[in-house]
């Protein structure tokens, strides 16, 4: 557990100095505010989607280092992803940071870091965060909230 802690730690404090994919993008045909009242995180989440698959996603906010990081690492995931699969990746995730049992036993890759997140457990709603937003706007709804 303590490489998991370590790996974790390395990843969120990347991500959170540098985070990927930051800024607003202005052609985007999808976006969706988040808000996690409990900690005070707020993103905002921009997505082009064409044909069925994400081509862009960027994301804008202010929140810990945890609710930046997995709106980075969710940015640098969904590139490149059908629409279909976003949506499984979504539920993995929610599986993941929820603890429950999934028949997906597909790797998670560098995603898996995030379940790091269940050691402290009132930070999950930072982690799940860009994840619920990230729903939102491919619902072409235009707030999330982890509440
Ligand atoms: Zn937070």
């Amino acid at each position: 557990m303590s490489e998991l802690r370590d790996l974790y730690q390395e990843v969120i404090l990347d991500h959170n100095r540098s985070p990927r994919n930051f800024g607003e993008l202005a052609d985007a045909t999808h976006d969706a505010e988040g808000f996690n009242p409990l900690c005070g995180d707020k993103l905002k989440l921009y997505l082009r989607i064409a044909d069925d698959t994400v081509l862009e996603a960027q994301f804008i906010g202010s929140g810990c280092a945890i609710s930046t990081a997995s709106a980075s690492l969710l940015t640098e995931s969904i590139k490149g992803k059908s629409l279909a699969q976003t949506k499984i990746l979504f539920h993995q995730i929610h599986a993941m940071l929820l603890d429950k049992q999934t028949d997906q036993s597909e790797s998670l890759g560098k995603l898996e870091v995030l379940s790091g997140v269940k050691e402290y457990p009132t930070r999950i709603k930072c982690a799940s965060l860009a994840w619920h937003t990230l729903v939102a706007a491919l619902e072409q709804k235009t707030s999330a909230t982890t509440e």
